[in-house]
């Protein structure tokens, strides 16, 4: 079997797959249809291209500590933070996006928190897809995606995988398992933890270890996972009319954040309670 073929997995994948707790509600597997399974057709392309602005104060925070980390004397700089900020063109974004960040850049500067770790790895958010690990078992075989924000090496040598937010969503604990996952593969023998900060409030989560045990159970649902995705594309692949099928909406008012609202054919339904069935707003 070529590589290219082979079933993968990624949190953002499992997070399409599997809502995270009190997200049930609107969790909507056309999401992952569009994502996973059309991202080449020219409309899913064009709309996918278009980042919001939560995500481009989540890029250009994570460019900004970079940035801070390559030129250190810019953390104690009086007009340290206006340097950042030349570097990543803020001022080409909005107003929005271009106050947040700085605000982002002024805390970071005032407290930061990678100074004097020993990193081993900081991404700007430019580099792309990661390489992906290759997972080969018994019964299973795929590829994972884990793409870490940072890597530093504690006072006692633990490996410690951070993760940045911005913004108010909570965080997932399952991203920090696929990163403790990935860490078993990339710096085998190492003990590792992982954890995430948010930028904006300056809060730290809790660290968050896993075990050989719950490791081995953590991979082979990730295997599931890639598998059953695999298959998924497989049966659109073979007949894409089956769309909803494979991908059934979950159309709500969260449709108005939804990406694909313009092109889901779903995103209009609205549930008449009083018909218990669903009707759209232009039925003749
Ligand atoms: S618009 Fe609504 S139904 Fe359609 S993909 Fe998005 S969330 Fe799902």
């Amino acid at each position: 079997m070529s590589t290219p073929d082979r079933p993968f997995a990624s949190y953002h994948l499992w997070s399409l797959v599997a809502p995270a707790r009190g997200q049930e509600h609107w969790h909507c597997q056309m999401r992952r249809g569009f994502i996973k399974a059309r991202q080449h057709e020219p409309e899913v392309k064009a709309l996918l291209a278009k980042a919001t602005p939560p995500q481009h104060i989540g890029i250009l925070a994570q460019k900004g500590v970079y940035e801070f980390h390559h030129h250190l004397h810019w953390l104690t700089q009086s007009d340290g933070v206006e340097k950042v900020a030349q570097l990543l063109n803020l001022s080409n974004f909005t107003i929005k996006v271009k106050q947040r960040v700085l605000q982002i850049l002024q805390k970071y500067q005032k407290s930061p928190l990678l100074l004097g770790k020993r990193i081993i790895q900081l991404t700007s958010g430019d580099e792309g897809f990661p390489k992906p690990i290759v997972i080969e078992q018994a019964n299973y075989c795929f590829r994972l995606y884990a793409a870490m924000d940072c890597v530093f090496i504690e006072s006692d040598s633990t490996l410690h995988i951070l993760d940045f937010k911005t913004g108010k969503s909570a965080f997932d604990k399952r991203q920090a398992l696929v990163y403790l996952l990935a860490a078993r593969y990339l710096y085998p023998g190492k003990l590792a933890v992982a954890s995430f900060y948010n930028l904006e409030i300056c809060q730290k989560s809790e660290l968050i270890t896993i075990n050989n045990n719950e490791l081995a159970s953590l991979e082979s649902e990730l295997a599931n996972i890639a598998y059953k995705h695999q298959l998924d594309l497989q049966k659109y692949q073979a007949k894409s009319s089956n769309f909803s099928k494979i991908f059934p909406p979950n159309p709500g008012h969260h449709c108005h954040f939804c990406p694909f609202n313009s092109i889901c054919e779903f995103s209009h339904l609205q549930f008449d309670k009083s018909l218990s069935m669903p009707i759209t707003k232009n039925r003749s």
